[in-house]
């Protein structure tokens, strides 16, 4: 189902609530990460925390996928460090790159989410594509120029979605 929606289905305060158990219990096999501000600081390389949650969800089964709009050298590296596949200058909120991603995983719109910072790219894109948005709070509170813009309207847009309906429970919940 397509739907071209800039509203969450999903909202976390970080990737670390996306954990194996919550994931299974939800009935997802595979994930589809953006990098900038959600996985690390705006150009950062992978932490050991990230590699060690990546080993983590591979080690419970779940497949892995980066979809970026940064540039393959930004992005390759960061995807080898936590030994998923990627997409660089993804034109998110394109479904093209979803549709890769899902296709190089194996994976279904049904059993796929996407977890992301922004509205405008991660959230519509993956709405689009018709699998589960996952939104988290931006891991740096000052965004490079450029998204600045975008932050605003998405605090608009923000003040109407029902949090607590959105957020995260863990499994045993
Ligand atoms: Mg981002």
């Amino acid at each position: 189902m397509t739907r071209l929606s800039l509203f969450p289905a999903l909202m976390a305060e970080s990737y670390r609530e996306v954990t194996p158990q919550w994931l299974k219990a939800r009935g997802f096999a595979a994930v589809i990460f953006d990098i900038d501000n959600t996985l690390v600081p705006h150009g950062q390389e992978a932490t050991p925390e990230v590699t060690a949650y990546f080993s983590a969800l591979h080690e419970a089964g779940i497949r892995t996928f980066l979809i970026s709009n940064n540039s393959e050298e930004r992005v390759k590296p960061f995807a080898e460090a936590v030994s998923s596949g990627f997409v660089c200058k993804a034109d998110k909120p394109s479904r093209k790159r979803f549709r890769t991603a899902m296709a190089q995983m194996g994976s279904s719109s049904g059993d796929t989410l996407a977890v992301g910072d922004q509205l405008f790219t991660d959230v519509l894109g993956a709405n689009r594509s018709g699998l589960t948005s996952l939104l988290v709070q931006p891991v740096e509170p000052h965004d490079p120029p450029g998204v600045a813009w975008k932050r605003f309207f998405e605090k608009i847009l923000l003040f109407f979605v029902n949090k607590s309906e959105k957020q995260l429970k863990s499994p045993e919940e």
